[in-house]
């Protein structure tokens, strides 16, 4: 016989001591609730520490939680200069530390412990019977490298996505070779003038991605003296390959874009079309090919600024409601697909949008976007207010979910049909307008070159022929309903620079 036990007199788990784990740790104990917060890394913000040395594009007043400030204010902690955009490392010593060291935060946390997976007691996936009175069992690694088991009435899931990078390969796995050729291939955003600067400086480099992470790698490494980069992009028009830029509504992140425009457009950068398909070994080198059969290189170092996506290893025991194609949660996937969506920014969303069939249990933070991207912070903090609300059973609260998101101004996607924004993903419309792209093709070391071929599949492409959804048709051509499938809600959008106006 097992013995009875209260699950109301458990704590609630929260995975990772990110800004968003360590918000709803806040809002927990706001609520009256006990919180005990696992993170795998040494310390708070392990993953940020990893990308330390980037400039963040938010400015501080968007990147620090309510609850999170209600606590540390009265221990004199300040907020820095609100409009000044910090380092990542800025982030984790000046807001999470302080946070980490409240008296009322550090006894939740459980540092150095991984979670390795999170069920059911005595249910498996498929076991129906008092699933939902059963409490969550979170099998964790601890510090010395035992193994052992915590129960927790809820878990909120904020162990973000950064552990998990996508690979080289254009078709969602690894290229052929690519595990072989580890020692000279980099995910994420390395250190490239400081700690990682030898590694790159005078050597040939390939860049492999889109978007911020991208962008932040190329400005880095053209800094390097002798460095000849070469940067690949599965997209085959270079259309909003740099983001909103000037149309951006956080400067930062739009300068970003313009930035790394420039490169381009200045020959320091050789930016090729290509799906990378495999990686071969030339002594010391790698030679990069796509699946159309072209090789570039021979390279000395590969980064993969290739996007992130969730774990759901650790899940695999709960009942999930995860989109598709996202691996977000089911109501949430919609208003984040770049598919469908984009512009930047989403409707405020909450406890609804991100509860799973499986009960008191919430994806929060980066996790909760899945695969997509343009998740910010501010987005996480309303998540953990409405979720916590919802699991002390205040409804009315976590449905009251309210925040404008400034826009990166890209509305760049919306795979409709017949010229419409639509509303739903469309493979088929996609293969048609993808058969008639333009392949970008360019020489090294000069401006990029377009040339027309058949085949090749891209979303930007998709986008561009997709007659609603640029920024500049979208203040003309769309109904208001449209505009809302490609915008979000147009309540949110009043000030929008992409058109949903
Ligand atoms: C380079 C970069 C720049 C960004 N700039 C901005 C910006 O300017 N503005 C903005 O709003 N957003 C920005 N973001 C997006 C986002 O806000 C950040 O990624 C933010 O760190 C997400 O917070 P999080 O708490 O969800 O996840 P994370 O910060 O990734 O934290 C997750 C934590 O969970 C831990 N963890 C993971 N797995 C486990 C496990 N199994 N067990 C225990 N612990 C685990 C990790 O070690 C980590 O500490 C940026 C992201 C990146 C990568």
């Amino acid at each position: 016989m097992s013995t009875s036990i209260n699950p109301q007199n458990l704590p609630v788990a929260v995975i990772g001591a990110g800004p968003i784990g360590l918000a709803a740790a806040a809002h927990l104990l706001a609520r009256g609730e006990t919180p005990v917060v696992f993170e795998a890394g040494s310390n708070v913000g392990a993953a940020i520490r990893e990308w330390g040395h980037v400039r963040l594009f938010s400015p501080w007043r968007y990147l620090v939680d309510r609850e999170a400030t209600a606590l540390l204010e009265p221990t004199g902690w300040q907020m820095p200069n609100p409009e000044d955009l910090p380092l990542g490392r800025d982030l984790v010593e000046e807001y999470l530390e302080p946070l980490a060291a409240h008296p009322e935060i550090a006894p939740t946390l459980r540092l150095h412990t991984e979670v390795l997976s999170i069920s059911r007691r005595g249910h498996d996936k498929m076991k129906d019977a008092d699933r939902a009175e059963a409490p969550f069992v979170l099998r964790v690694r601890c510090p010395d490298g035992a193994e052992d088991e915590i129960l927790a009435r809820a878990v909120v899931d904020a162990s973000g996505t950064w552990r998990t990078p996508n690979p080289l390969g254009a078709s969602g796995v690894s290229a052929l070779g690519e595990s072989a050729a580890s020692d000279h291939v980099t995910y994420g955003i390395p250190d490239v003038l400081g700690t990682s600067r030898e590694r790159y400086a005078g050597k040939n480099v390939l860049v492999v991605g889109s978007g911020h992470s991208a962008f932040n790698v190329l400005l880095d490494l053209a800094a390097l003296p002798d460095t000849a980069i070469t940067w690949v992009v599965r997209r085959a028009n270079a259309g909003q390959l740099f983001g909103g830029e000037q149309n951006d509504a956080l400067p930062a992140r739009g300068a970003l874009g313009a930035r790394a425009r420039a490169l381009v457009d200045s020959g320091a950068v050789h930016l090729v079309s290509m799906r990378v398909a495999r990686l071969q070994s030339a002594p010391e080198r790698l030679l990069v090919s796509g699946d159309d059969g072209e090789t570039i290189g021979p390279f000395d170092e590969i980064i993969a600024a290739t996007g992130f996506r969730p774990n759901l290893e650790i899940t695999r025991e709960l009942r999930l409601g995860l989109d598709t194609a996202t691996e977000a949660p089911t109501a949430l996937a919609p208003l984040i697909d770049p598919n469908v969506h984009s512009c930047g920014t989403v409707p405020p969303h909450g406890a609804d949008e991100l509860k799973h069939p499986e009960p008191n249990f919430f994806t929060v933070g980066m996790k909760s976007y899945g695969r997509a991207p343009t998740f910010l912070t501010l987005t996480g903090y309303e998540q953990v207010r409405s979720v916590v609300a919802a699991l002390v059973g205040d409804w009315e609260s976590a449905w009251n979910v309210e925040l404008v998101l400034p826009e990166t101004g890209v509305c760049s996607t919306g795979a409709g049909t017949g010229g419409s924004c639509g509303s739903a993903r469309d493979e088929s419309t996609t293969a048609s307008l993808v058969s008639e792209a333009e392949l970008l093709v360019a020489a090294p070391r000069s401006a990029p070159v377009l040339a027309r071929v058949g085949g090749g599949s891209d979303e930007l492409a998709v986008a561009q022929g997709t007659a609603c959804c640029s920024a500049v048709a979208q203040t003309t051509c769309c109904e208001n309903s449209a505009k809302d499938a490609c915008c979000g809600t147009t309540g949110t959008t009043t000030s929008s620079t992409c058109g949903c106006q």
